[in-house]
């Protein structure tokens, strides 16, 4: 089961090791299959010199259950999976106790964004989440560490001017207070809107306010498909002619992964997508 994503997780812990980053056994990566809904992680307490990919733990994203392996996951398993759930983009996790940055997470301090590849890796510092309470250290321990970190994430986040697509694309890690780092790497999706809306639909106020402002912009977007087949009216005879005269026009361009062959095709084509979001927007909105 998941031959290649385990070999790919055990092959990422042994290269966290061997960067010298990780003591004894703390250290963990984890990997992740969406379209199953399943996580493989570094089983706990084996060493990295003998660790092989049939070692590595399958676990159940939704309730942690272990569906494969004979060992223990690593004990950071609920944070790794607090990650995943919060943030639909990241595919893989790593935690270490890399000493240069326990020194920041156990002082408290968010790394400053001072040398250039920081800057390759991240345009903000790295944030260091708020300490844990006596009660969530007490208490599913592990879990909480992933909830401070989503916590904190959120917002970091909310306060960028432009929101990206991918939490990864603004920071790609944090510090866990008096603890260490947890880092995660990505897909081109959307995260950080998934993880806002997350937040929109918590908010039953800000939920309301959301379906307000909607039900107000909704009617001026109805007349977009009017104004494209007037604009597209006008154009129609040079278009004619340029379908004729340059054969690029027919050609597949920028991320439209087809061609309609016609000038009013791909008018239509421009119409029907701007109906269907449209109505995916309307759909989402009310959820
Ligand atoms: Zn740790």
């Amino acid at each position: 089961m998941l031959e290649e994503l385990k070999a790919e997780v055990c092959k990422a812990n042994i290269e966290l090791y061997k960067s010298g980053i990780v003591l004894y056994t703390w250290g963990n990566v984890s990997g992740i299959d969406r379209e199953k809904g399943l996580v493989v992680i570094k089983p706990s307490g084996v060493r990295y010199e003998s660790m092989k990919p049939e070692d590595m733990v399958v676990v159940d994203l939704s309730d942690a259950r272990v569906v494969e392996g004979n060992l223990n996951p690593s004990t950071d398993l609920p944070t790794h999976l607090e990650l995943y759930r919060s943030f639909p983009n990241i595919m893989g996790v790593a935690h270490s106790h890399s000493i240069h940055a326990v020194a920041f997470a156990q002082a408290g301090r968010s790394i400053p964004i001072l040398g250039t590849t920081h800057a390759d890796y991240s345009s903000v510092e790295i944030p260091c989440t708020r300490m844990l309470t006596r009660e969530e250290v007490e208490q599913d321990y592990e879990l909480n560490t992933g909830k401070v970190i989503v916590e904190c994430m959120e917002e970091k986040v909310l306060s960028q001017d432009d929101i990206p697509d991918n939490i990864s694309d603004i920071i790609p890690g944090a510090l866990v207070h008096s603890h260490g780092p947890f880092t995660w790497g990505s897909d081109p999706m959307d995260a950080v809107r998934n993880m806002v809306n997350r937040i929109v639909k918590q908010d039953p106020a800000a939920k309301a306010r959301l379906i307000e402002l909607w039900d107000e912009t909704k009617p001026k977007l109805m007349n977009l498909n009017d104004y494209v087949t007037e604009t597209a009216a006008l154009l129609d005879e040079s278009q004619k002619l340029n379908f004729k005269r340059w054969p690029i026009l027919n050609t597949r361009v920028h991320q439209n992964p087809k061609t309609y062959g016609s000038y009013s095709a791909e008018v239509n084509n421009v119409k029907q997508y701007i109906t269907g979001r449209l109505s995916r927007f309307d759909e989402l909105v009310r959820k």
